[in-house]
């Protein structure tokens, strides 16, 4: 299928979209009533507090001419809400205590969740030691009950606005700090952060980009309840006389009414504005913290099946009438290629990548190294595909990962070599295996949803990857155009966000995010899973197309012996972390030799054989932790004999083009 047969259609209108693209953050804020109310609400107290000398009906500081009937008057029209037991009015008190209770609740709150956030953030992403040494320190704060800490520290300094603000912030970041480290350890895994990683950014990036907008909106709710207790906090020390007092603050005045007989003289008055002031700013704090959790994270707000509009289909159309640019993507000059062990003689094209006996080892705290992946060996030539297929756990991603050194951290590879470009990955620093990902060998990986940030549009995430490797700085947004229409995307669609997009689509854009930095080899980790089988068959002719026109190289692993068929030129067939078969597909296909290949396609529908039924291959594959001897497929195979239980079949050469690790062949 043609490549411009393949773009799909756009469903946003053209003007909306682009108002959307500009202020994506300022739109969802609009429409956001929760963040909208909340903001009023402060915006009422904090405009109240700004101009309390012009709205407040007296001045606070003036001299007060007071008579019995003042004391506890009830509100009148000299005094809307009545006066204190001073014969002050509670009005002017409540407008002028509004900027002591906000100034103490803000900067407290700020101070908090600046060291909280800075720690849980740190101790959650570097872990190890820095973890450790974090979070037993906060572990230590934590055991001390705050107020008593902000009481001893203000007495110990003096009573005053910025002692109070600095002791109540000081003694409320534990509780930020262990929240944003257990997010941060959450969000650190995903797989978008493995991707980013993988693209080359930097762990001040990674830090930034992708982890911190995911722990904001915690930060933001949480900033909420320290404020609110940094104000009932400030009550308190106010009630204890450890607050600044020249100062009138909500606080104070609960304390004034409290402590002066207002209950017993039955004058509410003295005591609900104050608690009113503290509700009003709490709930519009606590408004605004929800409202902005939707606004910094789309995906909580709408749906993928939100409301499809037609004008898009004149972008789609117009892309597919302008076709994509294949030449933008100079092929690089592949390098010649080299005797190797299995695979030199499968293709007459050089070779690009080649993997001499890769194993990798997964470390555990009780017990022995399980051996993922064991000696494994193929050689890519320039254009072809190599599939890897097997059962699951049998060792196909995590031979994929290690090629490019994405392994989990439990992963170890300890031997072999992954020649790429004449160097051997796996002798390479952090900082030059950076340089090597995405531009000469990039992933597109397994479940697309999961492997794209879903609060970052696609477009800026696909030109993450041009921006790190610097390629085409100034033209990064024409790249991205450029890589939409190369995949079937309408390049209108570089705007929005991953929930926005069809399975296909991100599939997609998984694939043009690959392509980014024109790498010459593509690891693609099963990229049509969870697809039907319409999308399904057009990103495999998509992936086809792309070989043939860009000369590209593609290690395709997956479970699916009928996309092998489709697509792939060489197939690698792996189980219990080592290779069993190796061969041309035809071959494979029309000559299997190892038993547990023919038991794969016995399980693999054969449509000129209609009346043969599918047959399960019995038991599963072992795990790596717990390997049989001999040979790894004994337990489940119908030709096994006691030699195969007891000794290991070596990778045994057919016929320079085909090689089987089974002791049938040899003998
Ligand atoms: S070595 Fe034996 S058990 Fe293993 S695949 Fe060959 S026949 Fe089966």
């Amino acid at each position: 299928m043609p490549l411009n047969d393949m773009i799909a259609i756009t469903d946003i209108p053209r003007d909306a979209a682009t108002d959307r693209d500009a202020w994506p953050l300022r739109h969802a804020f609009k429409n956001n009533l929760m963040a909208l109310f909340g903001t009023a609400m402060l915006a009422c107290a904090v405009a109240a507090a700004v101009a309390a000398q012009w709205i407040a009906p007296y001045d606070p500081a003036g001299a007060l001419q007071v008579t019995i009937d003042d004391v506890y008057a009830p509100p009148n029209a000299a005094h809307w809400l009545g006066t204190d037991d001073a014969g002050r009015d509670v009005l002017t008190n409540l407008i002028y205590g509004a900027r002591v209770s906000l100034t103490v609740g803000f900067f407290a709150s700020v101070i908090s969740v600046v060291i909280g956030g800075t720690v849980g953030m740190l101790a959650g992403f570097l872990g190890g030691r820095t973890e450790s040494v974090l979070m037993r320190f906060t572990d230590v704060v934590l055991v001390i009950p705050d107020l008593p800490l902000a009481i001893v520290l203000v007495a110990l300094t003096s009573p005053g606005l910025i002692n109070v603000i600095v002791a109540i912030g000081i003694v409320g970041w534990t509780g930020t700090a262990r929240l944003v480290r257990s997010h941060t350890l959450s969000v650190k895994q995903r797989g978008f952060v493995i991707r980013a990683h993988a693209v080359g950014a930097g762990n001040l990036r990674i830090l930034v980009r992708h982890i911190f907008p995911f722990v904001l909106p915690l930060i933001a709710v949480n900033t909420v309840l320290v404020m609110s207790l940094a104000i009932l906090n400030e009550s308190t020390l106010s009630f204890l006389g450890l607050s600044d007092p020249s100062r009138i603050s909500w606080g104070q005045m609960l304390n004034f009414a409290f402590t002066r007989g207002a209950m017993s003289a039955g004058a509410w008055w003295a005591l609900v504005p104050p608690g009113a002031g503290i509700v009003w700013v709490v709930l519009g704090c606590s408004l605004l913290g929800y409202g902005l959790e939707h606004v910094f994270n789309p995906r909580t707000i709408s749906h993928h099946l939100s409301a499809v509009h037609t004008t898009a289909y004149k972008d789609a159309n117009a892309a597919r009438q302008q076709g994509p640019d294949l030449a933008s993507f100079v092929e690089k000059t592949p390098e010649e290629g080299r005797d190797a062990v299995p695979g030199t003689k499968l293709s007459q094209a050089p070779v690009v990548l080649e993997a001499r006996r890769v194993s990798v080892d997964f470390t555990s705290v009780s017990g022995p190294p399980a051996h993922a992946v064991e000696d494994v060996s193929f050689v890519l030539h320039r254009g072809e595909m190599l599939g890897v297929v097997g059962e699951s756990g049998c060792g196909k991603t995590t031979l994929m990962l290690s090629l490019l050194r994405l392994l989990p951290a439990a992963g170890r590879i300890v031997r072999g070599e992954v020649l790429l470009s004449g160097k051997n990955l796996l002798a390479l620093d952090e900082r030059q295996m950076a340089d090597v990902r995405w531009k000469e060998a990039a992933v597109v990986f397994q479940g697309a949803m999961n492997a794209l940030n879903p609060i970052r549009t696609v477009g800026d995430q696909i030109a993450e990857g041009i921006h790190r490797h610097e390629l085409q700085a100034k033209g990064t947004d024409r790249r991205v155009c450029e890589l939409f229409e190369m995949v079937g995307l309408a390049p209108a669609h570089r705007h929005r966000y991953p929930h926005q997009y069809s399975g296909g689509m991100r599939q997609r854009a998984m694939i043009a995010m690959a392509l980014a930095c024109s790498p010459r080899v593509l690891l693609a980790d099963e990229p049509t899973t969870a697809l039907d089988v319409m999308v399904q068959a057009q990103i495999l002719n998509l992936l086809d197309t792309l070989r043939r026109e860009l000369g590209l190289a593609v290690v395709l692993v997956t479970h699916d012996l009928g996309v092998v068929a489709e697509v792939c030129q060489t197939v690698l067939v792996m189980y219990g972390g080592v290779v069993t078969e190796y061969a041309h597909a035809d071959a494979l296909f029309s000559r299997p030799q190892h038993p547990y290949t023919r038991e794969l396609l016995k399980a693999f529908p054969d449509l000129s054989r209609p009346e043969a039924g599918l047959v399960a291959i019995p038991g599963s594959p072992p795990p790596p932790s717990a390997l049989p001897p001999g040979c790894r497929f004994a337990p489940r195979c119908p030709d096994v004999s006691a030699h195969c239980l007891a000794a290991q079949p070596t990778l045994h050469a057919l016929d320079g083009e085909h090689w089987v690790r089974c002791h049938l062949v040899v003998t």
